[in-house]
């Protein structure tokens, strides 16, 4: 495809251009050649998507439907969604940077699961339930009916644009909501495309918008907006925190699933063929720009160096190159900005005395000139105090960190801000599962890192966000309780409550 594609926002079941007429370049990360345009959004626009998701809320023509009707539309999206493969993967893949055999493999796949968990499971949670009458009450019949949240506003970034997304508009429709969600501006075309297939699929006009532009007009608009009931927010802890403060002043429900560094521990009785390869995939899937990414690598002093000579002996075999490549097994980084902040971290790093093992330089050889390649980048002598091991750096950078015994490797890899992902790799099942219990995260792994599942909760411990995606959890996160209490007493003269003011 060699022309621009030109996009506008999905309003109330269309494409509806921006009021502003501004567009926003979307690139390719590899080439740096203009793909498509979006509109950039203002806060009309923002205003325009709100009402219609209100009006479409307030009508019912969702919110009313049963449970079991909303599953056949949401199955046969899901459906839809796997029919679309080739083209969502593509798109992805294009913007992104994401290597097509990832986003061909997994990330549709992954679109479709989060849409049939969110039928699946609403089987699985009361959305009726009686209160017990005890023999001392006033005879009453009191239930419980458990109901949407009303419009619910999704924020995502950049990283995986459509999973994110789903994790976010699955089960908010599931539960009756509306939503009006917003991509990040680099990655914006594959969330217009599906919630244009959500409509297809025969979600209602106005119940799935998508309003593109920066997060500072479209996203700050979203978070502040009065008729939003609920904020559900994925990207970095900085914003994250701007968003909890915006929301907080209209008390309306947040989810946050922020940053991490996630600690990857090796214990001495791991299988080191395993721990490698785990080590690798935890710190360079996507290109190392994964928020539970495994980045702070830590090795039992004595075995460090066999441990890094292994790693880099796998790393020089992954083929790195242009992301739609089925061959490439690491693409670019997404942006020039995030390239920026990689490069900076790896300075950081050396100057405050580690030393690169492997990698460190950005890749400027023929066709690696006009994207934005880095090398795989390991390094070594770092503590757990310096800045490029603490902070999040999002890019293919590894830190190995040797420790003495079990429970110094504990305290190492939980004395971080974050607690989004932990992997722990072993062949001794109950160690490592006593070093699971010990770990204060949203998610520990063993002899893996990355398995997300749809079928379970994924979200953050300490600064990396409040809140729970997927599994069960996540359907309470975007509806809320109502107690109906029928008094079967309705004769004032009667009515014992009544007394307490003298009523009978
Ligand atoms: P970001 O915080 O810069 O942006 C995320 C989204 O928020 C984007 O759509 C952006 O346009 C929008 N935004 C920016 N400023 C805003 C504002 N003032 N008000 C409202 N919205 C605003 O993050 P990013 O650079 O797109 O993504 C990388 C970050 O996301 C990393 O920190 C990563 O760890 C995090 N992340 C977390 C998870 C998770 O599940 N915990 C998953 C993926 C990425």
């Amino acid at each position: 495809m060699s022309s621009v594609m030109e996009y506008q926002h999905f309003i109330n079941g269309q494409w509806t251009p921006g009021e502003s007429g501004e567009t926003m370049d979307v690139i390719n990360p590899a080439t740096q050649e203009v793909v498509a345009q979006v509109p950039k959004g203002t806060v009309n626009d923002v205003n325009k998507a709100v009402a219609n998701a209100r009006e479409a809320f307030e009508s019912g023509v969702w919110a009313n439907k049963s449970m079991e009707e909303r599953a056949e539309i949401l199955l046969k999206f899901s459906t839809n969604v796997l029919k679309n493969k080739n083209r969502l993967a593509y798109l992805e893949s294009l913007t992104s940077g994401s290597t097509i055999r990832r986003t061909m493999g997994i990330d549709v796949t992954a679109v479709s699961d989060a849409l049939k968990n969110a039928v699946q499971r609403s089987q699985e949670i009361p959305l009726l339930e009686h209160a017990m009458c005890l023999p001392w009450h006033i005879p009453q019949h009191s239930y419980i009916v458990r109901e949407p949240l009303g419009v619910c506003a999704g924020i995502v970034p950049w990283n995986f644009p459509m999973i994110l997304a789903a994790w976010k508009f699955a089960p908010a429709l599931m539960m009756g909501n509306s939503i009006v969600m917003k991509p990040a501006s680099i990655t914006p075309i594959t969330l217009l495309e599906l919630a244009n297939l959500a409509h297809e699929s025969g979600i209602p006009a106005g119940v799935f918008n998508v309003v593109t532009g920066s997060g500072s007009v479209v996203g700050n608009a979203l978070a502040s907006h009065p008729e939003i009931d609920k904020v559900a927010f994925t990207g970095s802890t900085e914003v994250g925190r701007q968003v909890a403060h915006m929301a907080a002043d209209g008390i309306k429900r947040v989810t946050l699933e922020l940053g991490g560094k996630s600690p990857t521990i090796v214990l001495d009785d791991a299988d080191l063929d395993m721990a490698t390869s785990l080590c690798i995939h935890a710190f360079l899937y996507h290109t190392g720009q994964v928020c539970e990414s495994g980045t702070r690598m830590l090795v039992p002093r004595k075995m460090q160096d066999q441990i890094v000579e292994m790693m880099i002996e796998k790393i020089k075999k992954l083929p790195i190159g242009n992301q739609l490549n089925p061959a490439t097994s690491i693409g670019p980084i997404a942006s020039a900005e995030q390239l920026e902040t990689v490069m900076k971290y790896v300075d950081i790093g050396k100057k405050e005395g580690a030393q690169i093992a492997y990698g460190g330089n950005r890749m400027t050889d023929g066709a690696y000139g006009q994207g934005f390649f880095f090398e795989p980048t390991v390094f070594v002598g770092c503590n757990n105090q310096m800045t490029h091991v603490r902070e999040e750096i999002f890019g293919p950078v590894q830190c190995v960190l040797p420790y003495d015994d079990v429970e110094e490797a504990i305290a190492i890899a939980n004395d971080s801000p974050y607690g989004l992902g932990a992997s722990i790799a072993s062949m001794n099942a109950t160690r490592a599962q006593w070093v699971a219990k010990k770990i204060r995260s949203g998610t520990v792994w063993i002899n893996t890192h990355h398995m997300l599942r749809a079928d379970a909760p994924f979200g953050g411990y300490k600064q990396s966000g409040y809140g729970r995606e997927n599994g069960a959890h996540v359907l309470m996160e975007y509806s809320q309780v109502k107690h109906v209490c029928h008094n079967l007493v309705p004769d004032a003269s009667k009515y014992r409550y009544f007394k307490v003011l003298g009523l009978n």
